[in-house]
């Protein structure tokens, strides 16, 4: 078959309005913070992008006073009738600027425009307008017939997906008549800055929603304010533990949605075309920088070789580069620091002994780049198949039994997701149900919806986002 040449489809940077600088969102109202502030750089050129203005002490102090005004005073009492429409507002908001919004967020996350085009600003107003829908219906959802909101809610999130991740803290939140104080990642503050503008323009009121830009002090403090009455924490495990033990004892509430290690199981009757689709899908999507990215592929020993020639094929057709240009696949790793872990992690691959691969051709030579990888020849001994690289990293190990798949897949610390791939449903139902962990795809991979539950076992943290389960998490139940 021939080859294509694609012409770049660029999007222009211009629909992302990027202003000079950018501010924090507390108690209804941009402002400056008394942070130190930052410059924020598109990890694809490592060319500044805008000024951010970040939080300091007295800034997460006014941002929870404020909270607690607006619960103590309209929010809370509100019928859930006309918080909905609140929720509406803001779900048809980012609608409106969706195309905005996905500039901007492949310009500060270095994300293909094609996902951030298609799956996380979509993805963001649908949590709204699913959330929304709860609001008036909370006394049939099973948590008895007037379920109370928690308080206060800290909220810190991650970059790999940042309106997203806003979006799954703060829709449930609002619906169930919490207010929020989030702190958005230190590398990707912008969309949830923009989104800050949205409640502005949905008039909530003041306090409702404050949204904070900062870096790993900014969450403590939220963490540590004696007036927050619950944390919901998206982030590594390392933190999450490290957030686990300074609320112990404190009565305080918590969520944690962590980090995971997911194998993506292939039967030797699996439909090994789609497989590999399923498979690219689950590792390089957002540059593996995917909390459930299918990083272990377990491939059955009879149709390894093949499967593994198969994937290879389909690699060296990805297109990497400008996360603008709509042609992209791969886009820039998010940061120097995670590139350099992805670098070490890789390294230590080899010096174990496994077999790196990557599909021939060059890197831009500016920004943060790592080329899709896989890893042949890994044992469940080395940090490539223990650890969460956070990168386009496959480490790829072979079973020969289903019940050595199980053991295999469920030989991590972490437990948040897995896949399956066989064209027996019963063998489906069978692997699924013994696989420790959140999520079980079947036949595919990486798909989400605001109506299904998703969280971790383990290490993965605990505590649901999505779905009626999501509810819980924001009810005094
Ligand atoms: P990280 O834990 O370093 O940081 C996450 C957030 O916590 C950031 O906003 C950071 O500023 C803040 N933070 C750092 N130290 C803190 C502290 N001591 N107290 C309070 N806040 C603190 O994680 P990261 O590198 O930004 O994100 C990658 C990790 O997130 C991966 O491990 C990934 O698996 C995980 N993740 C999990 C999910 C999920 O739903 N399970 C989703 C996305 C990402």
């Amino acid at each position: 078959m021939s080859d294509f040449e694609y012409t770049p489809a660029p999007e222009s940077r211009d629909i992302a309005r990027l202003k000079p600088r950018y501010q924090i969102f507390v108690d209804g109202a941009f402002r400056d913070g008394s942070g130190v502030g930052t410059t924020s750089i598109n990890p694809a050129d490592e060319f500044p992008l805008t000024e951010i203005a970040e939080a300091g002490a007295s800034d997460v102090a006014d941002a929870v006073e404020a909270a607690h005004r607006a619960f103590d005073g309209p929010w809370a009492a509100m019928a859930g009738k006309e918080r909905g429409k609140y929720l509406f507002r803001i779900a048809r908001g980012i609608q409106e600027r969706a195309r905005e919004l996905a500039v901007l967020e492949s310009l500060d996350n270095g994300k293909p425009i094609r996902e951030s085009r298609d799956v996380d600003i979509p993805g963001a107003a649908a949590h709204f307008f699913y959330y929304a829908g709860w609001a008036d219906k909370l006394a049939y959802a099973g948590f008895g017939p007037a379920p109370q909101p928690v308080g206060v809610v800290g909220q810190v999130i991650p970059w790999n997906f940042p309106l997203l991740m806003a979006a799954w803290k703060i829709a449930p939140a609002l619906a169930c008549g919490n207010t929020v104080v989030l702190k958005a990642a230190e590398t990707t503050p912008l969309t949830a800055l923009v989104l800050a503008e949205i409640v502005a323009e949905a008039d909530l009121p003041p306090g409702v929603v404050n949204i904070l830009a900062g870096g790993p002090s900014v969450g403590q403090a939220v963490v540590a304010s004696a007036d927050v009455d619950k944390i919901a924490f998206t982030g590594s495990t390392e933190v999450g533990k490290i957030i686990a033990r300074a609320l112990a004892g404190t009565g305080k509430r918590l969520s944690l949605e962590l980090g995971g290690k997911a194998a993506n199981i292939v039967f030797d009757d699996a439909p090994l075309d789609e497989a590999v689709e399923g498979i690219v899908d689950g590792i390089f999507f957002n540059q593996g920088q995917v909390c459930c990215a299918g990083s272990r592929l377990l491939v059955q020993e009879s149709v390894a070789d093949e499967l593994i020639v198969a994937l290879k094929r389909r690699l060296s057709r990805l297109r990497i580069g400008d996360p603008l240009d709509k042609n992209t696949d791969i886009g820039a790793i998010n940061s120097a620091t995670q590139l350099a872990r992805i670098r070490e992690l890789c390294a230590s691959g080899e010096a174990d002994g496994a077999t790196p691969w990557s599909p021939p051709g060059t890197l831009p030579e500016r920004g943060f780049w790592f080329a899709p990888t896989i890893f042949t020849g890994v044992s469940p001994a080395h940090r490539i198949a223990r650890e969460e690289i956070f990168g386009p990293v496959l480490s790829v190990l072979t079973f020969r039994t289903p019940s050595e798949a199980i053991e295999k897949a469920n030989n991590t610390p972490y437990g948040l997701s897995a896949g399956v791939w066989t064209e027996k449903g019963s063998r489906i139902l069978a692997v699924a149900g013994q696989l420790r962990a959140g999520v079980v795809w079947a036949n595919t991979f990486n798909r989400f919806d605001p109506t299904a539950p998703f969280g971790g076992y383990k290490e993965s943290g605990f505590g649901r986002e999505g779905g009626r389960h999501g509810l819980e998490e924001y009810l005094d139940v």
